[in-house]
């Protein structure tokens, strides 16, 4: 059995009172879960999180990154600079990215290259909108953008990689894939890994997002290719946050 993983993805959410706040509530119910565990947040809070989370359980890491080394690229973060934090996961390819700022496959790819080279882990994000669904091209529309990604960093490094099924139309929404719908596309998803490298396929945890909450975690992650969640607004109430944890411990 793959072990399972719960990232939080905290969005452009956050001051220096309310995260400290946010990761000791946190910190202090983690005791005795099971599951790894990681929070993505905004880059101004990495340093913070470095203070706070070094030695604990709670990784942490950031929700984006430049496919550029260094230099004259105004506004962007390179891997290096994350890794100087100590980040061990950026999320990549997240819908909000993909739609606000119009990231296309080719670009999520280099994306996730540039966290690997880095030694980071890339959170590689898929998922239709609710248009693409209801026109029945949710695989083809997923597939490719997971082909980008597995094409770019070919069959040794994929193994680095995590993968969130993210269905766009369930994101803040409160609209959750049934458990179903999420084992469906996260079994696709298995079977196009196995394509690329069938070992690792076996190993590379899949995560669902999409308005994950305690009260439907349980039966999302009992999915057999559903290897825990990436979280948006549940992460940012520990109470919440910790159900899913232990939920999925
Ligand atoms: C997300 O943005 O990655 C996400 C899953 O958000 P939410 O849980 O709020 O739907």
């Amino acid at each position: 059995m793959r072990p399972k993983l719960v990232v939080g993805n905290w969005k452009m959410n956050g001051s220096r009172e309310a995260n400290a706040a946010l990761l000791t509530g946190i910190l202090a119910g983690l005791e005795g879960s099971a599951a790894a565990c990681a929070v993505c947040v905004p880059s101004p809070y990495l340093f913070q999180c470095e203070q706070l989370l070094q030695g604990s359980k709670l990784a942490w890491g950031a929700q984006d990154v430049s496919t550029q080394p260094g230099g004259a690229f105004t506004g962007e973060v390179a891997a290096s600079m994350l890794l100087d934090f100590h980040c061990r996961y950026v999320i990549v390819g997240h819908s909000e990215r993909r739609a606000y700022h119009g990231e296309s496959n080719a670009l999520v790819a280099r994306k996730a290259q540039a966290a690997l080279d880095a030694g980071l882990t890339p959170i590689v994000c898929v998922g239709e909108t609710l248009g693409e669904r209801e026109a029945g091209e949710t695989n083809a529309v997923v597939g490719a953008q997971l082909d980008a990604v597995l094409e770019l960093l070919g069959k040794d490094a994929i193994a680095k990689i995590v993968v969130a099924y993210e269905p766009v139309w369930a994101i803040g929404t409160g609209k959750t894939a049934t458990p179903a719908m999420a084992q469906e596309v996260h079994a696709q998803l298995r079977t196009q890994l196995r394509a690329c490298n069938a070992v690792a396929a076996e190993s590379i945890a899949i995560l669902y997002g999409g308005s994950m909450k305690p009260d439907n975690a349980a039966d999302l992650m009992a999915q057999a290719d559903i290897d825990g969640g990436l979280i948006g607004g549940a992460a940012l109430k520990a109470e919440d946050f910790l159900a899913i944890i232990r939920a999925a411990s």
